[in-house]
């Protein structure tokens, strides 16, 4: 009977395999297809400075899956990373973030107005994500100084040399780079001094972690201040009530997002003033 049960688990668990490669490849098929066929959109979530007026945006992938629904981003894009479809994406993702902010540039009071889009690691790497970049900026007619890239912290682990290149051609043109999610992984402190960073961003559980205990706060504060004396805007994102807002501003600073200013938007539900 166990030998049953046994063969039965093994079984089991072929059959739920190979419905996950089969759903994934499918769905690796549905991206692509979706693409073109205007399943993806951007929402905007707005970034304000200390006196709550918006600084800018963030722009947040959403895909609408015809049969599945919306696909969050946590798994859209490794899904699109090991499929080979994060370059088109990101493609589409900054095609449309940077006509948004030729659009902005035509209308006085939005034209301050900063983008920020995020890069995956793997796009970054792609030899060519500089010309890439700066193609789409110059095809929309959109100010680079306006837009922001967002980096995650493998990068900082992988390729130094490689990544300080890229970012130094790219903001020669005045894009400006934030490290994203700071605090969630391993970059040392030497690595990130050795890269022009123009700002980083606390990553939500640091920020929420510190008023549910004192002994949270400590690193969050001297990381702060460390950052700063280095130049470098701190900004904090995952905002969700007033203590923290105050906290963080004690703290010094200067950006913040969350769901306390507001939550991701879709471009015509999007209030900016
Ligand atoms: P992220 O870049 O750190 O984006 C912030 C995430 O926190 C967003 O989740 C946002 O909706 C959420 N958030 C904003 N305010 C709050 C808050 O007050 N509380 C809490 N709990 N969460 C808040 P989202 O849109 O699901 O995106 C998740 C991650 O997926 C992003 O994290 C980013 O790493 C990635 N992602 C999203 N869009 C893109 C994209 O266009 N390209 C790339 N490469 N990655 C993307
Ligand atoms: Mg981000
Ligand atoms: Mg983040």
């Amino acid at each position: 009977q166990a030998k049953e049960r046994g063969r039965n688990c093994v079984c089991h668990f072929d059959t739920n395999l190979q419905e996950a490669l089969t759903t994934r490849e499918a769905l690796a098929a549905d991206l692509l297809a979706g693409l073109d066929s205007g399943q993806f959109h951007l929402h905007y979530q707005t970034q304000v400075n200390t006196d709550g007026k918006i600084t800018g945006v963030e722009a947040l992938v959403r895909w609408r899956h015809p049969e599945h629904g919306w696909i969050p981003p946590d798994e859209l894009i490794p899904l699109a990373e090991r499929s080979g479809l994060i370059l088109p994406l990101t493609q589409w993702i900054l095609e449309t973030a940077c006509q948004q902010l030729f659009e902005w540039s035509r209308i006085p009071a939005l034209e301050p107005l900063n983008m920020a889009v995020n890069i995956s690691t793997r796009q970054f790497y792609h030899p060519d994500f500089v010309d890439t970049v700066q193609d789409i900026l110059k095809q929309c007619g959109a100010n680079p100084q306006r837009l922001r890239l967002e980096l995650t912290e493998d990068l900082l682990l992988t390729d130094i040399k490689n990544s300080f290149a890229k970012m130094t051609a790219l903001k020669k043109s005045g894009i400006s780079f934030v490290l994203d999610n700071f605090g969630t992984g391993y970059s040392s402190l030497s690595a990130l001094r050795q890269l022009p960073l123009d700002g980083l961003k606390i990553a939500p559980d640091f920020v929420n972690n510190v008023l549910t205990s004192p002994g949270n706060s400590s690193l969050p504060i001297a990381l702060i201040s460390l950052m700063r004396s280095l130049g470098i805007e701190v900004m904090a994102e995952g905002i969700e009530n007033q203590q923290q807002r105050e906290f963080l501003t004690e703290q010094g600073c200067l950006t913040f997002q969350g769901y306390l200013f507001g939550y991701p938007t879709p471009i015509e539900s999007l209030t900016l003033n």
